[in-house]
């Protein structure tokens, strides 16, 4: 009888909670509040011919580099970060080979990883889930050909400093390094531009999050020029669709409109902390678009309270070291001031932290 491979025979299928999702979006990191309106306007004027055609990448490519101020040669479109993983994986790893990743961290670096056959190591967070440069540089081994690295960290907040990472790319010369950056805007620091100059350093963006595109799947994938012409061989031709790559332009052109939304956002990420802070509940400082708050054993009752009230966010207690934690997308300031007035009612039906009925 037909079986897929070993490797995937033993994969978990990674099931997003998308089904019936009503209210206010603070579960998914996505933008709460949609594109630009440059975007919008632009896909109104989306022909049928636009549509026959197969999607042609490389003048979007450009201009994306140019954007980040990177060669072109340095950029791969991706369909979203998930692809720049996987394409990683299949161009780097050999069964039995090692892959290092943070605990916990973003679910599909494990997945695309264990799909080749390689092995996942997981390297536990430090205290308050600070970056584990310690023991992921005590974890690299001749083995080693892949290190995946979230920075800003989902679902911590927490981020890797430029110097930590350089040191682990120096650490680990065989082995790709992927710095993920999906939450870049929200955090303001990068390593892209030393893709350049270090040969196995990998920086994935995306246009899911602060630009509000996560429908229209894209990312962008840069690394050391050698490294790429690998990657393109075996990404698809066509792995970026028309619409996607119609909208691209307009999205980078109202860098006002991602600044607005990000000054909001940062702004809404320590309004949320500081009412935890009130409340007595536990969060980690974050340099994303969402908090980590540890509800303890009612995150169930939490979440569903929350959901009752109009509002999705995501228990997160499955997770490796978050235990009775649950993520709280920042919203734009009006849906932070309802998400503080909800969550404070739900706080003080639940009995959590300081929290006094008013
Ligand atoms: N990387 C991280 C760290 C993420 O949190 C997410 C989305 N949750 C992604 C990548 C996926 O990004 P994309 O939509 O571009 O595939």
């Amino acid at each position: 009888m037909l079986s897929p491979r070993r490797a995937i025979q033993d994969l978990q299928e990674y099931h997003p909670p998308l089904a019936g999702r009503k209210g206010m979006r603070l579960d998914f990191n996505e933008n709460t509040v949609g594109c630009s309106p440059r975007v919008l306007q632009r896909l109104t004027q989306i022909t049928a011919e636009d549509l026959a055609r197969y999607p042609e990448r490389q003048p979007v490519e450009a201009l994306a580099a140019q954007f980040l101020g990177l060669s072109a040669a340095q950029v791969l479109l991706t369909n979203g970060v998930d692809e720049a993983i996987h394409l990683l994986c299949e161009a780097y790893l050999e069964p039995g080979e090692d892959v290092l990743i943070v605990a916990p961290t973003f679910s599909m670096y494990e997945i695309y990883a264990a799909a080749t056959g390689a092995q996942v190591l997981r390297v536990q967070c430090d205290a308050d889930f600070q970056f584990p440069l310690g023991k992921i540089l005590g974890s690299i081994t001749p083995s080693t050909r892949m290190i995946a690295i979230a920075s800003p960290n989902n679902p911590t907040g927490t981020v890797a400093r430029r110097e930590q990472l350089l040191q682990i790319a120096n650490a680990a010369p065989d082995a790709a390094l992927l710095v993920d950056e999906a939450y870049y805007e929200f955090h303001g620091e990068s390593v892209i531009q030393d893709t350049g100059t270090i040969d196995n350093l990998f920086v994935a963006r995306t246009f899911s999050k602060a630009y509000g595109l996560a429908g229209l799947r894209i990312g962008l994938l840069c690394g050391p020029t050698a490294q790429m012409p690998g990657l393109r061989r075996i990404s698809s031709p066509y792995n970026v669709n028309a619409v996607a790559l119609i909208a691209l332009p307009a999205a980078l052109e109202d860098k006002k409109f991602v600044d607005g939304y990000v000054s909001q956002i940062t702004e809404g990420r320590e309004r949320l902390a500081s009412e935890l802070r009130q409340l007595d509940i536990q969060y980690w400082p974050s340099h994303a678009n969402f908090l980590l708050v540890k509800i303890g054993p009612q995150h169930r009752e939490f979440v569903s309270a929350m959901r009752q009230r109009g509002i999705l966010v995501r228990d997160r207690s499955a997770d490796p070291g978050c235990d009775g934690c649950v993520r709280i997308t920042v919203g734009i300031r009006a849906q932070t001031d309802q998400l503080l007035a909800v969550m404070k009612e739900v706080c003080a039906e639940l009995n959590l932290g300081r929290s006094v009925t008013a």
